[in-house]
């Protein structure tokens, strides 16, 4: 079963890694998360501090949740979330040894489905409760994708009329309930009926809408309005509702986006054919339906400008016209998974292309097998650019991975460069959004205390894209006027004099005994985080993968004992001046 969010494989210990591996062969996009100092950090994709914290954050995020511990432990931590039923992710607890697979929540969000595949994959027999689920062999209040159901307080009403002994009729085509073990009866008062038609309020009715009409209009007025009583004067249910179809002259349009998203249908765009002088003709809804929709379909012009589209089966909004591409610029962080931002972490699971130098694209994966990865060389930043403005001018939803944070010394500005330069409309409509990060010196300053404390600057010592002369001149004006200064790309092969030179430039301004903090790989396998001082640091300690972080006059360090008995050393940079 195909779901946009890959379920967490959550342990608190290594016991469960034997499960989780068996459960990753079931669900090969499913991460696993591990209990830090519980579980070998490369066992894991996900470190977490606090069970209780991150399971709730998992469940508020809507991310399915298949726990490797005692059910009593996942039912403790989110219980304080139950309150509030909205839309749940589905929770399971399986015992650590694959010897039981228990559903907790998300009965209508497939729960059960889950067990019952979990449960397959280990062996054993699913715990299922549900009595509907255990009567009728599915649930009958969780239609597949591509339907909705018009009422679940009726819903409910209706499976309990079944468990105490009604029997229904089955209207229209409900082929995913053929094996299910429903009571039917050819003249039973009680139907489940599947229409687009809206639910008339008969108790006797359990009503399922497919997503089978599309509304198509010619101008984004009082959308909501229109599209409501289009749909009401057709008889039709807004729950039926596919897709609304605009001209592409529409994209980017945030007033139709916004009654899209209240009426809560995709927005999709249909070609326009020049008219005259080259002009866009102005389209009628029946032709833009006809240009976006992919088999035939019963057409009908609706009042003030509107037409419909009604058909025998829901329709695949993916398959109308084309979406508004996305272009999402986002920062990995340092390294590890848990200095990532949650809305990085969405924007790369709604993603169909990822687009980023190799190293970085491999961090952010693992992929699913429908997303396309387009990894590159390092250097050809503009090229990336511009094939991630192409991918997304053609409807796709488009990610751009830098490290640290996208804004500094990375993607955000090509992406940005290869947009102002470029002349055609079609990059400019797309959905551009850059998500921040934890930058290299933030981490790196996290890790040593807070050298960063006071003001600072940031400098990359690489000259492959600025003059030398500039870099020198920044560094004696930031030394002079007692600036922390961060150090990124501080040198490489190519470069191996700069920062030499860099630190006699600070040097003329800066005492011997300055605070240096050096941060390399944060947040990385094989992470090292050194304090020296101006005087003793040599350039031979510094390689491409280091943060180097040179302190201000006031910048200090002072050692503490720590619990295993050796010295924390602590860098800070006071908010004062004395
Ligand atoms: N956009 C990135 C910076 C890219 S420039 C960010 O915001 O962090 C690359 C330089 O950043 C490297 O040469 C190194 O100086 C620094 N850097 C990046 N990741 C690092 C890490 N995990 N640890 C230490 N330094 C890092």
């Amino acid at each position: 079963m195909a779901r946009l969010t890959p379920p967490a494989l959550v342990m608190l210990g290594s016991g469960a890694l034997a499960t989780a591996r068996r459960l990753q062969a079931c669900y090969p996009d499913a991460r696993v998360h591990g209990l830090r100092g519980r579980v070998e950090a490369q066992a894991c994709n996900i470190v977490y501090d606090e069970l209780g914290a991150h399971l709730r954050e998992l469940y508020t995020s809507g991310t399915p949740i298949i726990a490797l511990c005692a059910a009593g432990i996942v039912i403790r931590c989110v219980a304080p979330l139950l309150a509030n039923k909205g839309a749940e992710p589905p929770v399971l607890a399986v015992a650590e040894d694959g010897s039981a697979v228990v559903p907790l929540l998300g009965g209508l969000t497939g729960v059960n489905v889950m067990a019952r595949e979990i449960a397959a994959a280990l062996g054993v027999p699913p715990a299922i409760t549900t009595s509907g689920e255990l009567r009728f062999g599915t649930c009958v209040l969780n239609p597949p994708e591509g339907y909705a159901l018009a009422s679940l307080a009726q819903g409910k009403r209706f499976v309990s009329d079944l468990l105490a002994g009604e029997s229904t009729r089955v209207e229209g085509d409900a082929h995913w309930l053929d094996d299910a073990q429903l009571p039917r009866a050819e003249h039973a008062q009680r139907a489940i009926r599947i229409t687009p038609r809206v639910w008339n309020g008969n108790t006797d009715e359990l009503v399922i809408h497919p997503r089978s009409v599309v509304v198509a209009l010619a101008d984004g007025e009082d959308t909501v309005q229109r599209v409501r009583e289009a749909l009401a004067a057709h008889g039709l249910s807004p729950l039926a509702l596919a897709a609304i179809v605009a001209p592409a002259t529409c994209i980017g349009d945030e007033t139709l986006a916004h009654a899209a998203e209240t009426l809560d249908a995709p927005l999709r765009f249909a070609p326009v054919v020049p008219g005259g002088d080259d002009l866009p003709a102005r389209p009628t809804p029946r032709a833009l339906l006809g240009a976006a929709l992919q088999s035939n379909c019963a057409i009908v012009d609706a009042a003030s400008g509107l037409a419909l589209a009604i058909a025998d089966q829901p329709i695949d909004a993916h398959t109308v016209g084309r979406a508004r591409g996305q272009l999402t610029v986002i920062g990995l962080g340092p390294g590890s998974a848990d200095l990532m931002v949650p809305a990085a972490r969405a924007a790369l699971a709604q993603a169909t292309d990822i687009l980023g130098y190799a190293t970085y694209v491999e961090m952010a994966g693992p992929f699913r097998a429908d997303q396309r990865v387009h990894p590159t060389d390092n250097r050809e930043e503009m090229q990336r650019a511009r094939h991630a403005f192409e991918l997304a001018s053609g409807g796709r939803r488009v990610v751009m991975v830098s490290s640290g944070d996208p804004g500094v010394f990375a993607m955000a500005s090509a992406v940005l460069e290869a947009l102002e330069t470029s002349d055609g409309r079609d990059w400019a409509d797309v959905e551009l959004a850059i998500v921040p990060g934890v930058s290299a010196a933030l981490a790196t300053a996290a890790q040593a205390g807070a050298p960063l404390g006071h003001d600072f600057c940031v400098l990359s010592l690489s000259d492959n894209l600025k003059p030398w002369s500039i870099i020198e001149t920044r560094i004696a004006h930031a030394a002079q006027a007692d600036l922390v200064m961060a150090f990124y790309n501080p040198v490489s092969r190519a470069r191996p004099w700069q920062l030499d030179k860099a630190l006699d430039i600070v040097r003329t301004a800066r005492a011997p005994e300055t605070k240096v903090v050096l941060g390399r790989d944060i947040g990385r396998p094989g992470a090292s985080l050194v304090t020296t001082t101006l005087g003793e640091l040599r350039s031979a300690d510094v390689d491409m993968r280091t943060m180097v972080i040179i302190g201000s006059s006031t910048t200090r360090g002072f050692a503490r004992p720590s619990a295993r008995g050796t010295q924390r050393e602590w860098v800070y940079t006071p908010r004062w001046y004395r």
